[in-house]
């Protein structure tokens, strides 16, 4: 007999910490372009992940809600963000979305970056990770295993910048040379102005963040990347703020001769280390010893580039998941565009969402689930089901040509079998219950 599951909201406690039902209501944008191809994908495959963990005992209810192109909005609104979608999205909590799509010079603003204002979703986390078999442009691709929190909400992302030759860039070169003494510029007719505000709570809350999770999954290291040596009082003051705030708020202290701060994990009683490094050290670091690296945290900027800096290292943006959590609240999206070259084609690669959704199962305590997802997704890569982009990567890094013979994973020694989305979402569900499948 099939029970009747009804769906109820994940509640968020005043300490931040939430009260999961058994059949949480997760609302879902399915997203532009290839959203159509992949969210139903990662729905069918989490239901069946789901199933596998609890049986009738515990469910997704998908609370399917509007935005991007296909919404339906009135003609007041500038952008395809209905205010239902975003009551929704701060009512029921958790939610997971496909890729928006944002018109180049013409139409909406992002609708990204409009959904994390909203919601103060300040922490975005990228965990970043090879799976065996996926081909790589590095040797070692298997020491990647980086966790990268990027502050969301400041830095030069808030957009108070204005272009060259402006009333507005003209005041304020007048304003900095002679109210603030700053020495005229080099061609001061010719520059366009940008502020970076960086603030010490809004470091100090995504730096929490990232300390909080090495705590929680029994990482070794938080790293502090930051370009403090050139802008001392806003990366630098990130970076400054961070060790306060270790030392203050999780007892962390210094060690005689040695760089940056340790503390004891309170949970596992192993010993996490505190330390920063300046981001273009870190770039060439994170290529050459990625194992050194364990958790990140870092300004919006840099961690831009950083995140899909190693993205690239283990395989690229269709298999790198993402969330984007505040206090609480939190959204988890495929991390690549709309794809819209590829849309409507059964071929782009569910992976990117799939990992989404096994990070919104490990954030709502959904944990065995979780793991017969990465379970599948880890077995169907290693056995050579791959999506397009994973071949043509895999070719290029061999030097040949798109069109030529099958590439064969000498890694595995299993042969390739090219699927599209739907494919590929199969050969999830079968490899999920094989356990120890490799890697
Ligand atoms: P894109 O990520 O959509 O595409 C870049 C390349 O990667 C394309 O060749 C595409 O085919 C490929 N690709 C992307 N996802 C793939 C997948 N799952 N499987 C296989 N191949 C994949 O980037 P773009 O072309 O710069 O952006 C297109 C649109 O997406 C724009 O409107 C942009 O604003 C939007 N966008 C949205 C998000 C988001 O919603 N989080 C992120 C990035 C871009």
């Amino acid at each position: 007999m099939k029970i009747q599951k009804t769906g109820q909201p994940i509640r968020v406690r005043a300490d931040h910490v939430l009260e999961v039902p058994p059949y949480p209501l997760i609302p879902v944008i399915e997203g532009d372009g290839v959203g159509a191809d992949i969210t139903p994908v990662m729905r069918k495959v989490v239901d069946d992940a789901v199933f596998k963990a609890y049986g009738e005992t515990r469910a997704l209810i998908w609370h399917p809600v509007e935005a991007g192109g296909g919404a339906r909005c009135n003609s007041s609104q500038t952008h395809p963000l209905p205010e239902e979608t975003l009551e929704i999205l701060k009512q029921e909590v958790v939610a997971i979305k496909g890729p928006l799509e944002t018109p180049v010079g013409r139409g909406w603003r992002s609708l990204n970056v409009a959904i994390r204002q909203a919601l103060d979703l300040y922490a975005c986390v990228r965990p970043i990770r090879h799976f065996p078999g996926v081909v790589t442009p590095v040797r070692h691709p298997e020491d990647v295993d980086m966790v990268v929190f990027r502050e969301n909400t400041e830095d030069i992302y808030t957009g108070i910048e204005w272009p060259m030759g402006s009333d507005e860039t003209v005041r304020l070169l007048r304003f900095l040379t002679s109210d603030l003494g700053v020495a005229p510029l080099r061609f001061p007719l010719t520059t366009a102005i940008g502020i970076k505000p960086v603030s010490r709570e809004g470091s100090q809350r995504l730096i929490a963040k990232a300390i909080q999770y090495a705590i929680d999954a029994d990482r070794r290291s938080v790293t502090l990347v930051h370009k403090g040596n050139i802008m001392k009082y806003t990366e630098g003051g990130f970076c400054q703020w961070g060790y306060e705030l270790a030392e203050a708020s999780f007892g962390a202290r210094k060690r005689e001769g040695k760089r940056g701060l340790w503390f004891v994990n309170p949970v596992t009683g192993r010993e996490i280390h505190i330390q920063d490094m300046i981001a273009d050290n870190f770039l060439q670091q994170a290529l050459l010893q990625p194992a050194q690296f364990d958790v990140i945290a870092t300004l919006n900027l840099n961690g831009d580039y950083i995140s899909d800096a190693l993205a690239a290292q283990v395989g690229g943006i269709g298999i790198a998941p993402g969330a984007n959590i505040g206090d609480g609240t939190a959204v988890f999206e495929a991390t690549h565009g709309t794809a819209p070259d590829i849309a409507g084609q059964d071929s782009a690669n569910p992976c990117s969402m799939l990992l989404s959704a096994e990070m919104l199962l490990r954030y709502i305590g959904f944990r065995e689930a979780a793991d017969f997802l990465v379970t599948g997704i880890r077995g169907a890569l290693a056995h050579g089901f791959w999506t397009p982009d994973l071949i043509r990567a895999a070719q290029n890094a061999k030097g040949g040509d798109q069109g030529e013979q099958p590439v064969t994973l000498a890694e595995t020694g299993f042969t390739l079998h090219p699927v599209g989305t739907r494919g590929m979402g199969e050969a999830v569900m079968l490899y999920m219950d094989v356990p120890g499948a490799l890697g």
